[in-house]
């Protein structure tokens, strides 16, 4: 690495390198990703609340542990980010929302403990939109993440923060959640690599649940290779999470550079017609042609079901917090807005706690399970998630990975979309089918489109339990692909 090139813009599989050879210490680390913290956080907001004390005493226990000679673990000091949406023990954790706003969780995450134990350094807390919901995390209750290509842009959401930070060089990787495509088009928006693990291979225990049927937390990071080593950290069974598989974690960096000869791979044509950007679908289709080259057998495949994938997602969703959200009563935890009655006092908490689009959820979700209408709507979406499950297994007879955008569209302007929620809801076309189906899909990014400069990303879906699949994918795309043009933000590229 040239002594010229800041710290800040080293990948984390590099830093663990000059960390493991005694070159650089957690502390310093730490301290130079704080520095660089300081210097872009007003431009970007990507945190709700720092942890500077918190990553430091890490990161001395880390240098500690291997001034004694201990081995404090083979990804140790590399500070994170994580999503604020994730309960940290002692560290105030508020969802995006006014009603969690003073909220310090008794407990943590068992993600958050996973890191911990892994000796990460946790930096501080990323922004998201309410309770996950959103696709642009302008609906923060905070303040909106601005976007590190483009300060004037979204970087998408509802894990934004945790998107740009990362994009920033605030952080070399972080966590996020996904529940409809919270991590994958983010990290289209903001050009890093971000993963949604099948359900159930990361315990959502600890994760404030918006759906519970669909959210996972997940990496972001700035390659393939170094969402693999995160995203083995995360995975694994857990047994206060009912729904964590018990299946073993195979090893996901070991098999990366494994290729993708002979490798079946189907393009959606649903995710590639209409509504796609043009430069986007220039770049998605220069990235087909390197995958043929590497020898990838690539074919078209037509997947008639994800059309309903957004109607079917935004009955279900709502439905699930509608239930969800019912705890944020006022007494409990949270927000609390006294009034002459207890029911009164419940109501004026909600009103005054939760957002335009939560109350639109709540709303939407609890006409969705109501009497009378259950069988018209939630049972029927219900089905329909069924049929795009079938059309996936369907499609898994043929290839092996199945490759669309990740986003239609690349970064739109901070308040273009926030008066018309439909056509933000049209963002998440491409990720909802592989929520819907409970399994894997990672994004990728494949250059900027010609006529904004934007980052594109490209998602690679796989089989429940195949993330091995879609990283050695991913993984031979972006060698192929080279280093990506840097976010304004990184300045001149030295
Ligand atoms: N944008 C989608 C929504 O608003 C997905 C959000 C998510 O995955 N958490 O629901």
């Amino acid at each position: 690495m040239s002594p010229a090139r800041p710290l800040w813009t080293s990948t984390a599989t590099e830093l663990i390198a000059l960390l493991r050879s005694g070159e650089l210490s957690a502390t310093d680390l730490t301290r130079s990703l704080l520095d660089r913290i300081e210097e872009v956080e007003g431009d970007v907001r990507a945190f709700i609340t720092l942890t500077p004390e918190v990553a430091l005493a890490k990161a001395k226990a880390v240098d500690d542990a291997r001034a004694r000679g201990e081995d404090p673990g083979p990804i140790a000091g590399v500070p994170v980010a994580v999503k604020d949406i994730i309960a940290t023990r002692g560290v105030r954790t508020t969802a995006g929302s006014k009603i969690l706003h003073n909220y310090v969780p008794p407990y943590s995450a068992t993600v958050a403990d996973r890191l911990e134990a892994a000796g990460l350094p946790m930096l501080g807390k990323t922004n998201l939109d309410e309770f996950a919901m959103g696709s642009s995390t302008e609906n923060s209750a905070w303040v909106p993440t601005h976007n590190p290509w483009d300060l004037d842009r979204v970087p998408g959401g509802s894990s934004g923060g945790s998107a740009a930070a990362v994009a920033a060089g605030e952080a070399p990787w972080s966590i996020g959640t996904d529940t409809g495509g919270s991590i994958r088009q983010p990290a289209s928006l903001s050009g890093v690599v971000g993963l949604k693990p099948t359900y159930g291979l990361v315990s959502r225990s600890g994760l404030i649940a918006f759906a519970s049927s669909l959210d996972q937390a997940g990496p972001f990071a700035r390659t393939v290779a170094d969402v693999a080593l995160l995203l083995g950290v995360m995975a694994g069974h857990d047994p206060r999470d009912a729904t964590s598989l018990p299946n073993p974690v195979p090893d996901y960096s070991a098999g990366l550079a494994g290729g993708v000869k002979g490798l079946r791979i189907g393009v959606v044509s649903q995710l590639m017609g209409e509504g796609v950007q043009s430069g986007v679908r220039t770049r998605i289709e220069e990235s087909i042609a390197l995958l043929t080259k590497l020898g990838a057998e690539v074919g078209e495949v037509s997947l008639p079901t994800f059309d309903l994938g957004i109607d079917v997602y935004y009955l279900i969703a709502p439905a699930e917090a509608s239930a969800n959200l019912a705890r944020f009563d006022g007494v409990r935890y949270g927000l609390r807005v006294d009034a002459e009655d207890i029911v009164k006092m419940n109501s004026r908490t909600r009103a005054e706690g939760f957002g335009a689009e939560v109350k639109r959820r709540i709303m939407l979700g609890t006409y969705a399970l109501s009497a009378g209408y259950y069988d018209a709507y939630y049972g029927k979406a219900q089905k329909v998630r069924t049929l795009i499950i079938r059309d996936f297994a369907r499609a898994y007879e043929n290839y092996d990975v199945l490759l669309s955008p990740t986003s239609p569209t690349t970064a739109f302007g901070i308040g273009e979309k926030t008066q018309d929620p439909l056509t933000m809801y049209l963002s998440d076309v491409c990720t909802v089918p592989t929520s819907l189906a409970g399994a894997t899909a990672i994004s990728i990014p494949c250059g900027v489109a010609p006529e904004d400069g934007l980052p594109v990303g490209l998602q690679l879906m796989g089989k429940a339990l195949d993330e091995a699949t879609i990283l050695r994918a991913a993984y031979a795309l972006e060698q192929e692909l080279g280093p990506m043009p840097h976010p304004l933000l990184w300045g001149e590229p030295s």
